[in-house]
This record gives structure tokens, C-alpha cells and sequence, in this order.
């Protein structure tokens, strides 16, 4: 498949076109900014990691009938995605209290959500800095469908279902998560962007040590070893819950 112009870049990928004018190649960058941007970094090879990555956890959604972009492997760290109109909202999955729910409600980082997931939706706007959007709001703003924000959260919470058995079979609890769904030609919705420790915080079951991107947020060290423990698990077979009990 042959890359013609680069149609975006962003903090962590480059999107390019290609002689298909239904297929994007997307392409994962070692970079890594955090705090809206003011910290900036490199982790080491996190291109290559996150796109395989988010491959291996497409092809499990695609396997359990939840549409992706996702087409297949492009080079070391790219792979070939369908073209989608984004939506203007992102949309946050939470299992676990952390981050900025830990700020916004006082909850303790850690503390179990009581009737999890909790599926938040944010503004995709650089100059407003994202803010979290009531659904109010989104009507208001009429950026996105009734119709089809219902069928994204759907999407959204069988997504979760799915990635929290996966990474539980893999010693992980998944904690929380960002969506960024789009739509293609026919108006479907699809789930796009990545899924990795650039975007999941995942915690190990057993020492809650966290092995995602706030290690790099936070100082914490061992930031690219993180990173590859989670690939070698996700590549790794797993053990069911129940058989690791
Ligand atoms: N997240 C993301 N991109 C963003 C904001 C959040 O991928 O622009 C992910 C983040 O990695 C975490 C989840 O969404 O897994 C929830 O993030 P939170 O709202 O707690 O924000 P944070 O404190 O991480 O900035």
C-alpha cells in the first residue's frame, strides 16, 4: 500500500493517506505529552508496542463483532485503517477511580466504582483544553447524534466487557479508558484512534503496580519496561480468571 500526504499528526500518531481513498495508514510515534501537552517525552520503541498492541486488541473486538477502523498490519509501527469522519467526542470508560475522577469527586484513587463502568464524554476541542461534556451540552452542540451517541456508548460498555475479561486473563485490571469512535461512508459508527497504555490505565492484578502511561505522567520510572510487560502479556495467551484463581 503506497503513503501518499500526511493528512495529520498528532501527539502520539501521523495519519496518512494512501492510494485508497477509503484506507488510511496510521502510524504510532515514540513521543508521548501529557498534562494537555506542557510535559513532553519519548518512550523508547512505544510505536512499535502500541502498534501492536492495538492490533492484537481490534482483531479481539473485530472477533467479538464490535466494528473498528482497524484493516491490518502496515509496517513495524503502522497498520492500514478505514477512513472515518470522526466524532467531536471522546468518550471515557471507568472501572476503578483514578485520574481526573480521583480530582473532580474526591474519591480516593483505587476506590471501586460502585455500578461500574461510569462512561464519560468529552469535548474534543484544543482551545476549551477537552473539557467533560453533560449530555446537555452535547445537545446543545449537536455534534454528535442522539442516535448515534447511544450507539456508541453501547459500544462503549461491550468494549469494556471484552477488554476487562482479556486483560484479566492477563493479570490486569483495567482501570479506565479513552474511545474515539468515527464514522464511515455508510454512517456507521466505528470504533477508531488506539488502544494501549498511551490511552488504558492497567494496573497488575496482584501488586497494583500501575504499568501504563502514569508512569511517565508521574516520574515513576520504568516507563518503557511497563510498556512491555503489557505487550508480553497481551501477546500472551492468558489464563482464564477462573483457572488463575
Ligand atoms: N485519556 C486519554 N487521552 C486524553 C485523556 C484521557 O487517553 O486526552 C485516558 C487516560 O489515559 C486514562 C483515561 O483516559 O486511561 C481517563 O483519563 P483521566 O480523565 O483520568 O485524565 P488524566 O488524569 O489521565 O489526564
Amino acid at each position: 500500500m503506497t503513503r501518499l500526504e500526511k493528512l495529520y499528526e498528532g501527539k502520539a500518531k501521523i495519519v496518512y493517506a494512501t492510494d485508497d481513498p477509503d484506507v488510511y495508514i496510521q502510524d504510532f510515534k515514540d513521543s508521548a505529552t501529557a498534562f494537555d501537552g506542557t510535559k513532553k517525552g519519548t518512550i523508547l520503541d512505544k510505536g512499535r508496542m502500541n502498534n501492536n498492541m492495538s492490533a492484537r486488541l481490534f482483531r479481539l473486538l473485530e472477533d467479538a463483532g464490535v466494528r473498528t477502523h482497524f484493516l491490518g498490519p502496515d509496517s513495524p509501527t503502522a497498520m492500514r485503517i478505514r477512513r472515518l469522519d470522526m466524532l467531536k467526542v471522546e468518550f471515557v470508560v471507568r472501572n476503578v477511580v483514578a485520574g481526573s475522577l480521583a480530582n473532580r469527586i474526591g474519591l480516593p484513587e483505587g476506590t471501586a466504582l460502585k455500578k461500574p463502568p461510569l462512561v464519560e464524554y468529552y469535548y474534543k476541542d484544543d482551545a476549551l483544553h477537552d473539557p467533560l461534556l453533560c449530555l446537555g451540552h452535547i445537545e446543545e452542540l449537536g455534534v454528535v447524534s442522539p442516535d448515534e451517541l447511544a450507539e456508541a456508548t453501547r459500544m462503549a460498555r461491550k468494549i469494556n466487557e471484552i477488554l476487562q475479561k482479556f486483560f484479566a486473563e492477563r493479570n490486569l485490571v483495567l482501570v479506565d479508558f479513552k474511545l474515539e469512535f468515527g464514522r464511515d461512508k455508510a454512517g456507521n459508527i466505528m470504533l477508531g484512534d488506539e488502544i494501549s497504555p498511551d490511552t488504558c490505565r492497567l494496573w497488575d492484578a496482584q501488586t497494583q503496580d500501575k504499568l501504563d502511561k502514569d508512569r511517565f505522567r508521574r516520574d515513576l520510572g520504568g516507563v518503557e519496561e511497563a510498556y512491555a510487560e503489557v505487550l508480553r502479556r497481551v501477546l500472551s495467551e492468558g489464563v482464564s480468571a477462573k483457572e488463575g484463581d
